[in-house]
């Protein structure tokens, strides 16, 4: 059998897999495609991450699977899962992968596309809205702003970051967006200190965006680990380091100053 892949946008035919990225954890942020992927579905393997409190409601027809990975307890392997998936799609089952976000940021979203491909399945990716966006979003934090900002990178914390992306984010002086970073956040701070970014760069950390205890923890570089230490930080959580964290909605006066600052640069521009 040869890989074929599919066009449709939200429609699973049998014995094929889609995956589908189920944005930030709110049902309202899942895309139409998403919604229509899920309704036709006869078995839905789902994360941790992805919303599915309402999973029963919105694929209605579908065997519910959760293959969530909890920290240090890990249920399903990766290579589970894609037998799980390729095993189903095989025997002719509509089936959704259901992932947080979108399946191509971090999410091993092409390793199950592989997967597929090595094993003759069709396969369909609809984007979904990534919480490395969305989650600053919720907590006021825009990653761009005319005069602040006007570029931002997504970095994985999952493991420590080197010397040499410590410089370059220090150099390119934009926003910093860090998934997976709570582990990894001494490292950060203190690479990014040493690497000579400002003791006084604002830091926000947003724990469990989009959920009824999303909390918001805004800091510096110099003050961030104790911080979140006090605050017993805990992972899923969406770092954010730039000035454009004054813009929290919990973030420190400057924000109007900022802004003002901000006005007057983008006029001369
Ligand atoms: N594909 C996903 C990211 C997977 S990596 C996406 O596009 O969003 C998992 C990491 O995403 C978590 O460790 C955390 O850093 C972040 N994350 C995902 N959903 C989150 C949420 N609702 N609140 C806070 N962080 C979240």
């Amino acid at each position: 059998m040869t890989a074929r892949s599919s066009r449709s946008v939200g429609h699973v035919t049998p014995g094929q897999v889609t995956l589908v990225g189920g944005g930030p954890g709110a049902a309202g942020l899942l895309t139409i495609a998403a919604v229509t992927a899920l309704a036709q579905a006869g078995v839905v393997l789902f994360d941790r991450l992805a919303p599915h409190d309402e999973l029963a409601l919105l694929a209605p027809h579908a065997t519910l699977i959760d293959v969530g990975k909890r920290a240090g307890n890990h249920p399903i392997s990766q290579t589970g899962i894609e037998e799980l998936m390729v095993e189903h799609a095989l025997a002719g089952k509509r089936v959704v992968r259901l992932k947080g976000g979108d399946p191509y940021v971090f999410g091993r979203g092409s390793e199950e596309v592989l997967a597929c491909h090595r094993n003759g399945i069709a396969v369909t990716v609809i984007s979904g809205v990534t919480s490395a966006i969305a989650v600053p979003a919720a907590a006021g934090i825009p990653l761009t702003h005319r005069g602040i900002s006007h570029a931002f990178t997504v970095i994985s914390g999952h493991a420590p970051l080197t010397d040499n992306e410590l410089a370059g984010l220090t150099l390119l002086g934009s926003t910093i967006v860090i998934l997976m970073g709570v582990g990894t956040l001494p490292t950060l701070s203190q690479g990014l200190l040493r690497h000579g970014m400002p003791a006084t760069m604002p830091v926000a950390i947003i724990e469990r965006g989009f959920s009824a205890t999303q909390r918001t923890t805004v800091s510096t570089l110099s003050t961030v680990l104790a911080d979140a230490a006090a605050a017993s930080v805990r992972s899923p959580a969406v770092l954010v380091v730039g000035e454009v964290v004054r813009l929290a909605f919990s973030g420190d006066a400057a924000a109007e100053v900022l802004v003002a600052h901000a006005a007057e640069f983008a006029m001369t521009d």
